[in-house]
């Protein structure tokens, strides 16, 4: 039985933070941000600006010649890794009724869960970071010039040079896939450290690629730690760090003007009248928090990115809530950090993401897993989509927007009736490589 954490007692916690109750209670709850603040202002927290989201970009698109031709799944795309942008209306239907929503609701899935090469939102930002090391190795070594055909980094000498150096990362299964794909790919010894919650067919996976797979018996957390930890005593080896790396929250923020463009395309317009709403999971928040910081650059006031745990691993929330970000860890207050959710199961937050993040985003929400099972079986009832349990964590969001009691949708001066005329975007983060067995059993598991 937990009483004191860093030296307050759980009364004082709650009487400060009156709803630390039901989250320590594990209810869902949601949590309307008071200091959101317009963007120029929240600005100010973050190091980052629009020119390193260009920069990103721009990288991105020297690599494409060299991904089209190393992963054929990127072949027809011309080396772009991006995914589709699509309406769910029966899923809407559904979503309303199951949460007395009385208003029709455009709502749209964004599918990173079928995003090439790892089949989730990792494919952005953990493949960019391994882009930028194998750039800054063959630059370095004045094997290329930003001007060459980045194609040959596919051939001698700068294949041998890769081969010489390693990666490793520390993951509860998605971003090993995404790092530990691309740089075997590439031609990196690759180590992935995984947490006792990967799933068994992420590591075969992996293994089949000539990955080095650890196995750890902690959670993430743990599994970081111990990784950096190894990859410290080797020179040669280039450690990503998912709780701070700038490096993959850019490559996850080029996601924002690729979704512009998609709306563009769509002909769905985002203006005071029409604003956006975007739930988004969040695991350590590299992941969301890049892609929000990359939406808020490309739609500025107009969107409202909220984030979505488990209940039994709210971490981000907590930590932007008191305020201790990553000084705290769900687990010192009694939280288990057990969920079906893996992608989620993050028990310390991101500092970096929370601090630079915290008048950015709009809100946040839990949600338990017996909700995200039964969301991922309503899905693929109504919309024949499948994605794995992170993934539906979205879902929920715009209920919890609608029917927010907090004085939110006030303080952004929205009447309800615009709220429900908004467009929402569910970021669906991933899904698209879960063998059908394991699907089934998802299926199944729902009740
Ligand atoms: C990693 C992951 C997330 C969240 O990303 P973070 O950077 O950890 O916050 C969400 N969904 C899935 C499926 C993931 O793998």
């Amino acid at each position: 039985m937990i009483t004191t954490v860093y030296g307050k007692s759980l009364v004082e916690w709650t009487a400060e933070y009156p709803l630390l109750t039901p989250i320590l209670a594990g209810k869902p709850v949601s949590w309307f941000n008071p200091k959101i603040a317009p963007l120029v202002e929240a600005l100010n927290d973050i190091e980052l600006g629009p020119q390193d989201v260009r920069q990103a970009s721009e990288r991105l698109q020297r690599f494409a010649p060299l991904l089209a031709q190393v992963f054929s799944e990127v072949a027809a795309a011309k080396g772009i890794i991006e995914s589709e942008l699509v309406d769910v209306p029966s899923f809407a239907q559904a979503l309303c009724e199951r949460y007395g929503i009385d208003k029709p609701v455009r709502l749209l899935l964004k599918k990173d869960s079928h995003l090439p090469i790892s089949g989730s939102v990792k494919a952005r930002g953990g493949i960019y970071e391994v882009l930028c090391h194998a750039e800054q190795l063959a630059l370095k070594s004045g094997l290329l010039h930003q001007s060459d055909d980045y194609r040959c980094m596919a051939e001698d000498p700068c294949r041998t040079l890769f081969n010489a150096h390693k990666i490793a990362v520390g993951s509860t299964g998605n971003l090993g896939m995404s790092i530990g794909m691309a740089a075997s790919r590439l031609g990196f010894a690759a180590t992935v450290h995984m947490s006792a919650d990967a799933r068994q067919w992420k590591k075969d996976k992996l293994r089949a690629h000539g990955v080095t797979v650890i196995e750890h018996a902690g959670d993430y957390g743990q599994a970081v730690e111990q990784g950096r930890r190894q990859a410290q005593a080797d020179p040669y080896c280039y450690f990503i760090d998912d709780e701070n790396s700038k490096t993959l929250f850019l490559g996850y923020s080029v996601a924002g003007e690729r979704l512009k463009q998609q709306f563009e395309q769509q002909g769905i317009v985002v203006d005071a009248q029409h604003p956006l709403f975007v739930y988004l999971p969040c695991g350590v928040g590299g992941g969301p928090g890049g892609i929000a910081f990359g939406l808020k650059l490309a739609f500025g006031d107009h969107v409202h990115c909220i984030f979505a745990e488990p209940t039994e691993s709210p971490c981000m929330l907590m930590g932007v809530y008191t305020g201790l970000h990553d000084r705290l860890s769900v687990q010192d207050f009694g939280i288990s950090n057990r969920t079906a959710a893996d992608g989620l199961a993050v028990g310390r937050p991101s500092g970096f993401v929370g601090r630079s993040m915290q008048r950015m985003l709009d809100g946040f929400y839990t949600v338990t897993d017996d909700e995200l099972l039964m969301l991922l079986r309503l899905l693929n009832q109504t919309e024949d989509i499948q994605l794995e349990p992170s993934a539906l964590a979205g879902a929920p969001g715009v209920a919890h927007v609608l029917h927010e009691s907090q004085g939110y949708l006030d303080r952004l001066g929205f009447c309800n009736s615009l709220a429900a005329s908004a467009t929402h975007l569910i970021w669906a983060t991933g899904g698209g490589m879960v063998p059908a067995s394991e699907m089934d059993a998802y299926l199944g598991e729902a009740h």
